[in-house]
């Protein structure tokens, strides 16, 4: 029988919510594209609840333990005397979100020695250093589609949200000001502007599209070129490189797995190179951006605005430079973990729990890593390394 240790985010701090702002969520069959939705064979939870702090332990608790495996879920993730460390040694699968994220660094791989399966409940597997994960032969799952179209939405508010100006607007009235001269002294509209994704995979192509209407002039850059008709029907500009495509972009949206080859992309090399003014946003990974280097180009002004909701380490220092910089429009880490997309992850564990537990392969498309190699979505998005290295650094949050 397998230990399934589960790290998932703190309840809300009034408690775990008796009732909720909509009675159900729209249903959802398949992604753009074709992919089906996650399939498991039941599911022990209303869609629509919330599924992703530890009282809702992602609606495991019953299906495992009618099967006599155990499930510990814990929110205590980061240090040595942390609850994940301690239950750690035995577990033979660990579950973990990219919002709260548990990472597995070699020295944790090393000490979980029974440690088989690793699966992201949501998108993004660089919590886990995927090199050591190799090396031990590992799996390294995650619920591929399942919140990239939440992400997207998230993206498109957020360019709105700076170049309109929003956040201080809205500070205004709850100020009980009516400062209309303020709060468009740093306000645009966003058509005729250009936009520009780095990484065009299902993030970044649907911010493509939801962006479109606005009458905006688009562009990109990725490893692998969108298929012609795509870029036609788009009208969207390829580059070869981010450096290509930053000096034409009034907005860039970063929109690619953190790997070794996007670690610290945005250091003050490449923010110099970008448009005065410009807008960035950042959803995919903090470590992205060089932290110091946002921070700078905020304050001279090279950035007009930044805005996301991923950082390093998550959670993130109470001193980090992204809570008090000038003109950011920050949250936690919470677009891909909506109520919505959380029914759908929550779904895709339980489908690759049943597979794993049931001796079944794994689809395709969830696989990072595995056989020693990156395979699947991993073999197509990621290349081999470690991006861990610092993570330790969340501990601090606690202080
Ligand atoms: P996809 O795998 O569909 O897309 C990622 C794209 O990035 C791929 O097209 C990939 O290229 C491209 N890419 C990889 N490396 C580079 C590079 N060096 N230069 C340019 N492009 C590159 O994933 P999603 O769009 O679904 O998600 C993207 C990322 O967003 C996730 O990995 C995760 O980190 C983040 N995310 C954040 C969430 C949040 O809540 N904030 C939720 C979900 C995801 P190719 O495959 O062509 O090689």
């Amino acid at each position: 029988m397998a230990k399934v240790l589960c790290v998932l985010y703190d309840d809300p701090v009034e408690g775990y919510p008796k009732s909720y702002a909509r009675g159900d969520i729209p249903k959802v069959e398949r992604y753009p594209g074709g992919q089906t939705v996650p399939s498991p064979k039941g599911i022990d939870f209303k869609p629509g609840v919330l599924l992703g702090s530890v009282s809702g332990e992602l609606g495991l608790r019953p299906f495992l333990e009618s099967q006599g495996h155990t499930l510990v879920v814990t929110a205590d993730k980061d240090g040595a005397n942390s609850a994940f460390e301690r239950e750690l040694p035995d577990a033979e699968i660990v579950i973990s979100q990219p919002f709260w994220p548990a990472y597995l660094t070699a020295e944790r791989i090393a000490k979980a020695r029974k440690l088989k399966l690793a699966i992201t409940a949501g998108i993004g597997s660089d919590h886990v250093d995927l090199q050591a994960a190799i090396e031990r032969g590992m799996t390294v799952a995650e619920v591929t589609y399942c919140n990239s179209i939440s992400v997207s939405e998230h993206v498109v508010m957020m360019i709105l949200a700076l170049v309109r100006n929003y956040i201080p607007s809205y500070q205004w009235v709850v100020n009980g000001g009516w400062n209309i001269a303020d709060c468009v002294s740093r306000s645009y509209d966003l058509e005729g502007m250009a936009v520009g994704t780095v990484g065009s995979g299902r993030i970044g192509t649907a911010v493509l599209r939801r962006l479109k209407p606005f009458d905006v002039q688009l562009h990109y850059t990725d490893r692998h070129r969108l298929p012609a008709d795509v870029e036609q029907e788009l009208n969207v500009t390829f580059h070869p490189n981010a450096e290509s495509l930053v000096r034409v972009c009034d907005v860039v949206t970063i929109n690619t797995p953190l790997h070794p080859e996007t670690e610290h992309l945005f250091n003050d090399a490449l923010i110099a190179k970008m448009r005065r003014g410009a807008y960035l946003v950042n959803t995919a990974r903090g470590k992205i951006c060089d932290r110091d280097a946002i921070a700078r180009a905020l304050k001279t002004g090279q950035l007009a605005g930044y805005a996301g909701d991923v950082w390093f380490p998550q959670p993130a220092p109470k001193d980090h430079p992204w809570r008090t910089m000038p003109h950011h429009g920050m949250t936690p880490h919470v677009s891909g973990t909506s109520l919505s997309a959380q029914a759908r992850y929550a779904a895709g564990v339980r489908e690759i729990l049943e597979c794993w537990l049931g001796g079944r392969p794994i689809r395709e498309e969830y696989l990072i890593v595995a056989g020693g190699e990156l395979a699947g979505a991993g073999a197509h998005s990621y290349s081999a390394g470690n991006v861990t290295g610092g993570s330790d650094e969340a501990a601090r949050f606690k202080k």
